[in-house]
């Protein structure tokens, strides 16, 4: 009994209380994992940020709560799009992070922007309105944009920022080859 208290109690401690997905510790961990399995098998592990488009002005034209029901609902759609071992949680406030463990850069994109496209023609209802969001996202792979942890959060944070400087309503991946020409005036 008390193993399975314990087990539940962990379990309880690795969720978002608001949206039921993982949060951002349990990412951590079953991350650092993940990383050592692909090192393992030899093969790629696709990851994507997203951050909800104008979430502020839902807050504000809707109040809280309709702000707390898109991130619910948001919550769903991801967790039923997310393949069988892949892993979703909510990084924080208004964003998301998903791995996709045997997935390549290509495959990664795809998903995050049918994804994105999802979303898009998404309509949330509460409380008898219609509301509409978009998701911009960053992409990057293992280990293409970066074998340790940081260094692919900090990828597809960057790409990600690249997806709302381009627009919104964007899927960015990150181009790990990418060198960047910098011009000294002397
Ligand atoms: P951008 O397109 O640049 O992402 O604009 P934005 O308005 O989404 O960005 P900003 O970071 O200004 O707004 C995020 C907002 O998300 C601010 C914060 O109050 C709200 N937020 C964070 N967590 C929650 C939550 O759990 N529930 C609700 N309702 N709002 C939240
Ligand atoms: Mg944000
Ligand atoms: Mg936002």
């Amino acid at each position: 009994t008390i193993e399975l208290l314990r087990a539940d109690l962990a379990e309880q401690a690795s969720r978002d209380t608001l949206t039921g997905l993982h949060n951002r510790r349990h990412l951590v961990e079953r991350f650092a994992s993940m990383i050592a399995a692909a090192e393992r098998a030899d093969e790629p592990i696709a990851v994507a940020l997203f951050d909800v488009d104008g979430f502020k002005s839902i807050n504000d034209d809707y109040g809280h709560q309709t702000g707390d029901a898109v991130l619910v609902a948001l919550a769903q759609l991801m967790g039923e799009r997310a393949p069988v071992g892949s892993l979703v949680a909510r990084w924080g406030g208004e964003e998301f992070f998903i791995a996709l463990p045997g997935a390549d850069a290509a495959a990664g994109l795809a998903f995050a922007d049918d994804l994105r496209r999802r979303c898009e023609l998404n309509v949330i209802v509460f409380k008898g309105r219609m509301i509409r969001c978009t998701l911009s996202g960053g992409v990057a792979a293992y280990p293409a944009s970066g074998t340790s942890m940081e260094d692919l959060f900090h990828a597809v944070d960057v790409s990600m920022y690249e997806a709302k400087n381009a627009g919104r309503n964007l899927v960015r991946l990150h181009e790990p080859t990418r060198t960047i020409p910098v011009v000294v005036t002397l």
